[in-house]
């Protein structure tokens, strides 16, 4: 899998980790201790990211709840559009990062 899109993902599960934590601490359990831990996580991951990729993940997680969508079966799970056969047939298509050409967001395939 490409570099870049393995940050992504990893970016994008971080993110709603902390989204989590944010929610378990409305609900009074403490957990400022790992939060900390997950704020040094991510900011290592942005390090690695390219600035282009990073600004466009942050355009999309202020639009979606989801800035990266897995694609199954030719649809991408963030808009559930049938994807064209052009990015279905592609071979090796983890090996970069691809962007879903009706909402945008970041995809990957789940490849047998
Ligand atoms: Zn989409």
């Amino acid at each position: 899998m490409d570099k870049q899109l393995e940050l992504l993902i990893m970016l994008h599960d971080l993110d709603l980790l902390l989204k989590e934590i944010n929610n378990e601490k409305k609900a009074g359990f403490e957990v400022t201790e790992h939060k900390e831990e997950l704020r040094k996580a991510k900011e290592k991951v942005i390090k690695g990211l390219e600035p282009t990729f990073l600004k466009r993940y942050e355009k999309l997680i202020d639009r979606y709840p989801r800035a990266v969508a897995p694609v199954i079966d030719g649809i991408c799970y963030g808009c559930f559009v049938t994807l064209p056969t052009s990015f279905v047939v592609r071979k090796n298509k983890n090996e970069e990062v691809t962007i879903c050409p009706y909402c945008g967001r970041f995809i990957y395939w789940f490849e047998d």
